[in-house]
């Protein structure tokens, strides 16, 4: 009857949510143990390029997430969860402070740029979590860029712009990250004076296909030389869509063409030994 089918269809639902909830709360659970140990999870570094001089002038810190059972997990999954439990506070400041660390021993002198969660911004923390990456570190401030996305300013953007200003006032620089996704504005770009826009790899990619995504891509790189902001194409793949993204005048770039995400060499063995799948040993 279709009272039975309604009743099966109710309890299917609640199944299937039951198991998506169990498999939330064994996650988080999980997080929480990584965190607690520090283990499992690991930076990346993706090099940022300057196009007229090809120097990295940055390396953008990437969080991994090695799971005991189900191996790596995307940040696009984990991240919403420790936003949603709190956990993000504590792994905010680790990647703080992980990423100072790193960027401190680089020759180069490139800059780190850390990526951070609407749920830092506002809440009067981020200072703080700044300052004490940079004492521990002994980096200095200019060689820290933190991202944060528009709508890491959507909630509390008062709030938020505050937290961002102190960190400017520090001498830390501050882009604008995925420039041209979600509710953009240039109400943003009026209301705080980022250091750098960096357009969405989405743009990048469609721009060689399609004018519109060109020209939206060209506007952005003007934008950004008038108002003397750095622009950064992201997710360029191809030596096209580098053709193209140095054609329309942006002034730094970052993508799988040139350098993929690649832990630090610390974590090299580990990282090794976690990705075989059967470990051998050495004979003789
Ligand atoms: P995002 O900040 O926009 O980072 C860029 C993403 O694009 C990274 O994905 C990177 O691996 C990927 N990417 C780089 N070049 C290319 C390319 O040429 N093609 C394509 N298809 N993709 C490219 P990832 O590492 O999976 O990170 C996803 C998002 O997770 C990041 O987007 C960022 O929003 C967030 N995330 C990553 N690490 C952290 C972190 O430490 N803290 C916080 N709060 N968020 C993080
Ligand atoms: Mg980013
Ligand atoms: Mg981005
Ligand atoms: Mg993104």
């Amino acid at each position: 009857s279709a009272k039975a089918a309604g009743k099966r269809t109710f309890r299917l639902f609640c199944t299937e949510m039951e198991v998506r909830l169990h498999e939330r709360v064994r996650l988080e659970a999980k997080l929480r143990a990584a965190l607690a140990d520090m283990d499992g999870l690991f930076l990346y570094y993706q090099p940022i390029t300057d196009v007229r001089t090809r120097a990295v002038t940055a390396r953008e810190a990437l969080i991994r997430w090695h799971h005991p059972g189900r191996g790596w997990i995307s940040p696009a999954e984990f991240i919403p969860i420790a936003e949603e439990s709190g956990l993000i506070r504590d792994l905010g400041a680790w990647v703080l402070r992980r990423a100072c660390e790193d960027a401190a021993s680089w020759e180069d002198g490139a800059r780190v740029a850390v990526n951070v969660s609407p749920r830092q911004l506002g809440t009067g923390t981020l200072a703080s979590a700044v300052l004490d990456a940079l004492f521990a570190s002994g980096l200095s401030p200019d060689r820290l860029e933190i991202e944060v996305t528009e709508s890491a300013l959507l909630g509390d953007e008062k709030a938020g712009l505050a937290d961002l200003r102190r960190i400017r006032d520090m001498g830390v620089r501050v882009a604008l990250d995925d420039f041209g996704t979600g509710f953009s504005s240039l109400a943003h770009l009026r209301a705080f004076p980022f250091d750098k826009i960096k357009i969405d790899g989405s743009f990048v990619r469609d721009a060689v296909q399609r004018p519109d995504c060109a020209a939206i891509v060209g506007v952005v790189a003007d934008l950004g030389r008038r108002l003397g902001v750095t622009t950064v194409a992201e997710g360029v793949e191809t030596q096209a869509h580098l053709d193209l993204v140095i054609a329309e005048g942006c002034s730094e770039v970052q993508g799988y063409l040139l350098g993929r995400p690649a832990p630090r060499a610390a974590d090299l063995p580990r990282i090794a030994d976690l990705t075989a799948p059967f470990p051998t040993r050495k004979t003789a």
